[in-house]
């Protein structure tokens, strides 16, 4: 096959303690997956159906400890956010999969942010917009590498933290999510195909917040690698 210009490389995610990638096919995100959260967005905390979003697959960033992320404050916001969250990397696809055999399309887990730019986010919720551009915006998906669920098998309980420099902004536990990881699978498989190299973002506990240029922003789950990033002008370049 000959391209017109050569095809971009593969978005990948780095697996921990390992030199291979996981190569990313698309990112799913979950809306509203904690009441707390829920409540903070001025929506309904009870259990609603979830629904979906998703950002372009070359959003991902690598953003393990030491690996030095840099995310430059994004253009056309000002309010850019934090949203800590268990991402779940799919290493089998298919369709209409039943919450029993979901955890065994899981290839493994890692800390993610959905990070927002939350100005546009509700300019777009008031007038019935699509959210893209609040959400889908380049470098808006860093990720620490992922463990195998192999390794450390499916975590149903765990906290789930986020500081920013000394502050700790987000601190709840897994086991609060509205619908757990099996059920986000079946109901997200019912509506689309879903494939390896599929990421789920599965949405982010209270305590959401605005990042500045020099914040330093760490996250954790239990188990799971921290993940760590500087947040630097609005411009600079990207590393
Ligand atoms: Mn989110």
């Amino acid at each position: 096959m000959t391209f017109v210009f050569d095809p971009p490389p593969c978005p990948s995610v780095a697996v921990a303690g390992e030199g291979v990638r996981f190569p990313v096919r698309r990112i799913f995100c979950v809306g509203r997956n904690y009441a707390k959260h829920a409540l903070e967005m001025g929506s309904d905390p009870d259990r609603q159906p979830p629904f979906f979003f998703s950002k372009p697959a070359d959003a991902v960033v690598d953003a393990g400890v030491g690996h030095d992320a840099r995310i430059a404050y994004p253009p056309q916001t000002d309010n850019f956010h934090h949203e800590v969250e268990l991402a779940v990397a799919l290493g089998r696809g298919g369709a209409d999969i039943s919450t029993a055999d979901a955890l065994d399309h899981v290839f493994g887990y890692a800390v993610a942010l959905d990070l927002t730019r939350r100005d546009l986010q509700k300019a777009a919720r008031e007038k019935g917009h699509p959210w893209d551009f609040g959400k889908a915006f380049d470098r808006s998906a860093p990720i620490a590498p992922l463990h195998r669920a192999a390794d450390m098998g499916h975590p149903a309980a765990g906290r789930i933290w986020l500081r920013v420099d000394d502050e700790v902004r987000q601190d709840a536990d897994l086991g609060e999510l509205i619908w757990p990881v099996p059920d986000v699978i079946s109901i997200l498989s019912r509506s689309m195909t879903l494939a390896p190299g599929d990421l789920i973002l599965t949405g982010t506990p209270a305590g959401v917040g605005p990042l500045l240029p020099g914040h330093t922003v760490r996250g954790g789950i239990e188990g799971l690698e921290d993940l760590e990033l500087q947040v630097t002008e609005r411009g600079s370049p990207s590393a």
